[in-house]
């Protein structure tokens, strides 16, 4: 049996070495980038007027001229229009290149028109060169690196890369998972248990975890008959690079997997860890590229060790940024029993300094997943403690916004 920290420690040196793919721009988000982003033009790329108003020379202005002679409107998407003559100006409109020849932009709260005669007055004395106009590369410089190869896409990265052009982005491709459920007990979602079964729930609570990431994942039943177990469990590691099984590593008489494993050639590089819930967890690797995570049955400890385990194993895989560690205030004195660290089911809130209080949410045990609807994250205790006391503060792992 191996303490938290080493476990974790050994996952997180097994990451895979996953493809370059490219994906259409909109199915970008929450990919990791393989590219550089470079501005393929200045930004922005013409001297852009950035209110609806009048253009002028503040030239003319600086001599007292006030009343300026209205040529025509520059409208937004039309080309470059000019300036012709002292005290003429252009209405012009938000997105526009400002004119040839006008240096501001007056906006149309600070004049008044007079449409007959085509006379706008400026009716402010805050007018200076360059005012309401976004100068041309004043952002960015055609050339420039925008984003840098690594980082994860999101909404602005996104718009970036639209700006210059790019209809398809070179992303990291996503490992091919397995979830793989195991028990006699366990029927599909469709079927009407008996008296002595249950409907199986993790393969859909990781399955909807996994498309958080943008993954799809295969998913496969096991029942408890070691020859017929293993034969199935062959085939899903020739076809999948990162294999997820829940149950079957306790020590009850029908839990086959982790010899399953060892015959089908996957090195254990651990078999129960110091936690609660979660303490069966066995974890494997096979030549070349893949990896076995193999949860006990629980519905309360597989998610548990999704969220402790997999996801960082994940999150480092696919080169995000690293996992920050979020440590939250526990809301009330809590003790436990064992010597095992502690996963403690809790609900978060904000309070008035802005720390994350963790109330205690703990529900009647790692069978009991209908607990984890009232809560949002796990206080992990250490186990080197029995008595742990309100504001203590521990990490969380959240698993509603992670
Ligand atoms: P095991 O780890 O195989 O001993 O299973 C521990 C407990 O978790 C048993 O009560 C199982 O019925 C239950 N269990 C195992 N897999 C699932 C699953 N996919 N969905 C819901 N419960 C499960
Ligand atoms: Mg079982």
């Amino acid at each position: 049996m191996i303490e938290v920290e080493e476990a974790a420690r050994i996952i997180a040196s097994t990451v895979l070495e996953l493809p370059t793919i490219h994906v259409p721009l909109e199915k970008s988000l929450g990919r990791v980038l393989r590219q550089v982003v470079v501005a393929d033009a200045d930004f922005p790329p013409f001297n852009r007027v950035m209110m609806d108003g009048i253009a002028i020379r503040h030239k003319d202005f600086e001599r007292g001229i006030r009343d300026f002679q209205i040529l025509g409107i520059q409208a937004a998407g039309a080309s470059q229009k000019e300036l012709k003559g002292q005290g003429s100006c252009l209405e012009v409109m938000t997105g526009s290149i400002a004119p040839a020849g006008a240096d501001a932009v007056v906006p149309y709260e600070e004049i008044v028109i007079d449409g007959k005669n085509k006379i706008a007055a400026v009716r402010t004395d805050d007018v200076r060169p360059g005012k309401h106009i976004h100068d041309k590369g004043s952002d960015k410089k055609a050339g420039d690196l925008l984003v840098q190869a690594g980082k994860l896409i999101g909404a602005p990265e996104i718009a970036v890369a639209a700006s210059v052009g790019l209809i398809a982005l070179k992303v990291t491709g996503n490992p091919s998972i397995a979830i793989v459920s195991t028990g006699e007990e366990l029927v599909d979602i469709h079927e009407q248990p008996q008296a002595h079964q249950i409907r199986r729930s993790n393969v859909y609570a990781l399955a909807a975890e996994l498309k958080r990431f943008g993954i799809e994942s295969a998913h496969y039943h096991l029942d408890d008959d070691k020859k017929n177990l293993t034969q199935k469990l062959e085939g899903i590691l020739y076809a999948h690079d990162v294999i997820i099984t829940s149950g079957g590593v306790s020590r009850g008489k029908f839990d086959f997997l982790p010899e399953a494993f060892e015959d089908l050639g996957v090195k254990k590089s651990f078999h129960r860890v110091k936690q609660k819930p979660g303490k069966p967890f066995w974890f494997g690797t096979k030549a070349p590229g893949k990896v076995v995570f193999a949860f006990p049955g629980n519905p309360v400890s597989t998610f548990l060790c999704f969220h402790k385990y997999f996801v960082p194993w994940l999150r480092k895989t696919l080169g995000m940024d690293r996992t920050s560690h979020v440590r939250a205030v526990l809301g009330a004195d809590f003790e436990i029993k064992t010597g095992l660290t502690y996963f403690l089911q809790v609900k978060t809130h904000i309070n008035e300094n802005g720390q994350i209080v963790a109330k205690p949410n703990t529900g009647k045990g790692s069978g009991d997943h209908a607990n984890l609807l009232s809560g949002d994250a796990f206080l992990e205790l250490p186990g080197n403690t029995r008595v742990f006391k309100r504001g203590d503060v521990f990490n969380l792992i959240s698993f509603r916004n992670s």
